[in-house]
């Protein structure tokens, strides 16, 4: 789960790592309103959860209330990478001397929380990761044993000379360990830590994302959610109790157990299709969910086939059956749908289907080249006068 910027603000502050003050607004009134009771410059930031804000002009310096006006104005009702902005963090503006990265994440290699900061920081991070990755330094942390202060005081060490900052810049890193570690956090991130010219370090931007299985026991963190600015289609997903991933192909996938998805995604590719998203009905078996996965589905506009891949083990068939016949009555679907079901209760789920004219094929093999030939023939046609 992602969190603003604001937000993840908010904790840094209780952690008492370093932030200017800042008060996240949703009109114009509001923001000129904040501005004015700071009486400096100020930063306007659209709060998106996407990276490269700044790049897409999402994040403005207002000298006086007027330029906040304009600019929080032209940034409110933004699209940024596809995301609208709802809300944008008013913010006082900091002299910059210098922009570090500080960043934690977990790395599944070895098998633990990794530190990586670099003295390069600012938006341009991902280029020095790619081009120049010696300028990025990493730590593995034992977990059992958690961050000693002698191991952030080497990698501060790494960002700054002077030993005032280096001191800041330790302390700020012992202090995100701890609100990664607290929060459950699969990354937190400091990009940039800035320097100013009255020698203080200081968080200007913040990240945090929650790895989603340890929410049930972060309620205060889950209370954070802000589902305007999710995909509705994984919202809905969620609420429904199913997996789901949205992708950018045309073929729609519905399909029992993660492994069987990918599988079935796999086959797609390898026949030239491009799977519309990945979906894990999983392995219960209430037709409500195939009728929630329909739903979600045909609201893409890119979708031109839905291809239905069921193995029916402890998942009965025929609830499956039952619940394709009900998408068919409740949301009339205009794309064609093709559908594989095997296992237990097959023989009643074929009679099922009968009632809307769909037949199980026999493979796997074939049931995907249906999908990605009736995909294409549906492409080919569509938007053209024949
Ligand atoms: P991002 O692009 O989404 O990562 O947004 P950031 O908050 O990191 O801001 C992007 C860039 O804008 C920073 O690297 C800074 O160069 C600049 N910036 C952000 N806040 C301030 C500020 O308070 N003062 C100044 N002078 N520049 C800022
Ligand atoms: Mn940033």
């Amino acid at each position: 789960m992602k969190i603003h910027e604001y937000q993840a603000k908010e904790i840094f502050a209780a952690a008492g790592i370093p932030v200017p003050r800042g008060e996240a607004v949703c009109n114009v009134a509001e923001a000129v309103a904040v501005a004015e009771s700071y009486g400096r410059p100020v930063m306007i930031k659209a709060q998106v959860h996407v990276g490269g804000r700044g790049k897409a002009g999402g994040v403005q310096y207002a000298e006086n209330v007027e330029a906040v006006r304009v600019w929080a104005q032209k940034i409110l009702g933004m699209e940024i990478k596809g995301l609208r902005v709802n809300k944008v963090l008013i913010t006082e503006a900091a002299d910059i001397v210098s922009e570090t990265y500080v960043g934690i994440i977990i790395d599944r290699a070895t098998k633990a929380p990794v530190i990586m900061v670099s003295a390069a920081g600012g938006v341009d991070i991902e280029e020095v990761a790619a081009r120049t990755p010696e300028k990025i330094h990493k730590l593995a942390v034992d977990p059992s044993v958690g961050l000693k202060m002698y191991q952030a005081r080497d990698l501060a060490f790494r960002l700054y000379r002077d030993i005032k900052q280096v001191r800041q810049a330790a302390d700020i890193i012992m202090k995100l360990y701890e609100v990664y570690w607290k929060v459950d956090a699969s990354l937190a991130e400091i990009n940039p830590m800035i320097t100013t010219p009255d020698s203080k370090v200081v968080a200007i931007d913040a990240k945090i994302n929650i790895d989603d299985n340890g929410l049930f026991r972060q309620k205060e963190i889950a209370a954070l959610r802000d589902l305007d600015a999710e995909d509705p289609a994984e919202v809905d997903a969620r609420e429904g109790d199913l997996s789901f991933v949205n992708l950018s192909g045309n073929i729609g996938c519905i399909v029992n157990g993660a492994g069987l998805a990918m599988a079935t995604m796999d086959l797609v590719k390898h026949y030239g299709g491009d799977p519309a998203n990945f979906l894990d009905i999983g392995g219960s078996s209430n037709p409500q969910k195939v009728l929630t996965a329909m739903r979600i589905i045909l609201r893409n506009p890119n979708v031109r086939a839905i291809l239905i891949n069921i193995f029916g083990g402890i998942t009965r068939c025929d609830d499956v059956a039952t619940g394709i016949v009900m998408a068919y009555e409740e949301l009339g679907p205009e794309v064609p749908i093709v559908v594989r079901l095997t296992g237990t209760n097959e023989a009643q789920a074929i009679k099922i289907l009968k009632k809307v004219n769909l037949e199980s094929a026999e493979t796997l093999d074939s049931v995907v080249k249906k999908a990605i030939e009736l995909a294409d023939q549906d492409s080919a046609s569509a938007g053209r006068i024949t």
